[in-house]
């Protein structure tokens, strides 16, 4: 279990994020949701380790992270523009996820995520030469093999479209099944967070608006915000 503890940011005076208090189970897919500037990404980089909190604590399954550097906090990130090596072909990006990581035990189990992400006939191709969805497979492949304990998506199919976006969000939702991974995605879509993911956090100007389930939050929205910004966009 990940529990977020009263967790405060402030950039340059003006308060980003404000008590935010938060309980994900192991192997829940949970969505960040929230207009622009709400601050989902940067409770996702502080999950990450990327953002020092200004307050608040991380206990990720007993354990006080809060102080752990980013590398040693295992958990990992696809970052939204998936930050993948144009010179590098697909292959070369997802093992370069494992330079300075423990990861993958054998070759064997490699293979493995390769073909569970249905990458073996794109594994010479340049990153140029792929399209949009097989980019986001081979950055999912890329940060999987390091084994994260929680897998963390900065908007992962706002690049992609109609078919592609469905069989991406089929893959993230089969990857949290299969693995048990504890899966949290940054959207700014109602739709897509609440069809992907088993709970909702609603952010709203550094708060929390809603926690909860896509039924809970369209039958008992608890308050103007979910029900006049969130399911008006439905
Ligand atoms: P978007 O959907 O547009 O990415 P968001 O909900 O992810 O928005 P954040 O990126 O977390 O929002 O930003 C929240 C607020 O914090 C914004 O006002 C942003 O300008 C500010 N902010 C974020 N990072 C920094 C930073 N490194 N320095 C200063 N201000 C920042």
């Amino acid at each position: 279990m990940l529990k977020l503890q009263n967790i405060s940011k402030q950039f340059d005076q003006k308060i980003v994020l404000e008590n935010i208090n938060l309980e994900i189970n192991t192997g829940e897919i949970v969505s960040l949701l929230g207009p622009s500037g709400s601050g989902k990404t940067t409770l996702l980089n502080i999950i990450l380790g990327l953002t020092k909190m200004d307050e608040g604590k991380i206990i990720f399954n007993g354990r006080d992270v809060s102080n752990v550097p980013m590398k040693d906090r295992e958990f990992n990130i696809v970052f939204q523009d998936y930050a993948l090596f144009p010179h590098l072909n697909a292959y070369e990006n997802i093992v370069y996820g494992l330079r300075n990581k423990k990861g993958m035990d054998s070759e064997k189990e490699l293979q493995e995520y390769i073909d569970f992400l249905e990458l073996k006939p794109h594994l010479t191709k340049k990153i140029g030469e792929l399209s949009g969805g097989q980019k986001q497979r081979v950055a999912l492949a890329r940060t999987l093999v390091t084994k994260p304990k929680i897998l963390l998506l900065d908007e992962p199919l706002s690049a992609l479209d109609g078919v592609i976006k469905e069989s991406i969000k089929q893959r993230i939702q089969s990857i949290a099944k299969e693995y048990k991974l504890t899966t949290i995605i940054v959207t700014h879509d109602p739709e897509e967070a609440l069809t992907l993911s088993d709970k909702v956090l609603i952010i709203n100007r550094g708060n929390i608006s809603q926690f909860g389930t896509s039924r809970e939050i369209i039958n008992q929205p608890s308050n103007d915000f979910v029900k006049d910004f969130i399911l008006k966009q439905l």
